[in-house]
């Protein structure tokens, strides 16, 4: 455990900020999740690593309600994801419950995916107005605060294609925020960006996870990895190959496959 996850701690009876209980996904005949089983303990930071094509998008993808899964199921903060239990079966929740839950988990993608036809400040506000959440003036403010605490406070009323590939994943970020999510998922948040500019999204998720704030990040940084997370997990094939502590699954994995992964990114 590192510092931060000690600071944080929560009594292990608290609901889990994230639980996946079985989950399995097909595309057609392909399997891509096969039988995921994964807790995330509130203010937790877990790395998931793996091969490309190993599955790990699509996990965040169930996660977040993207994608359905053919068996199993997801909770977040203690809440089921997607379905709700209707005596010993499981059925499905109405497209608005969705967006809801949806809108309490922060979303983080690999190409930004911003708004290109609105400003950075309204890039960030706009969700929470869209949510009824905040009004206008209000969702500018917190918009404001964010910006500033990502370090773009001074390009609040620039549009996304005049910043830096590093400067749009942090309005990203700052976007992600403003719903105040319970926890913040991270595809790749840096595998779009030239490589003097990943370090600053970088120290921007280390604030984020030293303040507490709950992150599930797939990443190919080893080196962040084991300085930020807690726990850090390995999928190769749709299956948890083996999860713990960076100074185990990095430095001491149990399994060839993991082995063979690392030497290769490392
Ligand atoms: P990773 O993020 O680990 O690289 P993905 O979750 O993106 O892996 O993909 C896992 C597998 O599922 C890959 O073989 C990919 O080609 C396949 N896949 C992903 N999305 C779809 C889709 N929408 N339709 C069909 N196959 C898909
Ligand atoms: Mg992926």
């Amino acid at each position: 455990m590192t510092a931060t996850a000690t600071a944080t701690a929560t009594p292990e009876t608290a609901p889990a900020a994230l639980e996946v209980h079985d989950v399995h996904k097909w595309y057609g005949t392909h399997r891509v999740l096969d039988g995921i089983d994964l807790t995330v303990r509130p203010g937790e930071v877990t790395a998931i690593l793996g091969p490309s094509g190993s599955g790990k998008s699509t996990l965040l993808r169930v996660i977040n309600h993207l994608e359905k899964p053919e068996i199993g199921y997801v909770s977040v903060g203690g809440e089921l994801i997607g379905v709700k239990r209707n005596g010993g079966r499981l059925k499905e929740l109405s497209e608005r419950t969705i967006l809801t839950q949806r809108s309490r988990i922060g979303f983080v993608f690999q190409n930004f995916n911003l708004f290109p036809h609105l400003t950075v400040l309204d890039n960030v506000a706009a969700a929470p107005v869209a949510t009824g959440r905040l009004n206008k003036p209000e969702a500018r403010e917190l918009a404001r605060e964010l910006l500033t605490r990502v370090g773009l406070g001074d390009r609040t009323g620039a549009y996304p294609r005049q910043l830096s590939g590093g400067q749009q994943q942090r309005v990203a970020i700052a976007r992600a925020l403003a719903l105040r999510p319970g926890i913040i998922l991270f595809d790749e948040p840096t595998s779009a960006l030239d490589p003097e500019l990943v370090g600053e999204v970088l120290s921007v998720i280390k604030d984020l996870a030293t303040s507490g704030t709950t992150l599930v990040i797939v990443t190919h940084e080893i080196g962040f990895a084991r300085e930020v997370a807690d726990r850090v997990v390995f999928i190769d094939g749709g299956r948890i190959v083996e999860q713990g502590p960076p100074s185990q699954v990095l430095d001491k994995p149990r399994h060839e496959r993991t082995r063979d992964f690392l030497s290769k990114v490392l």
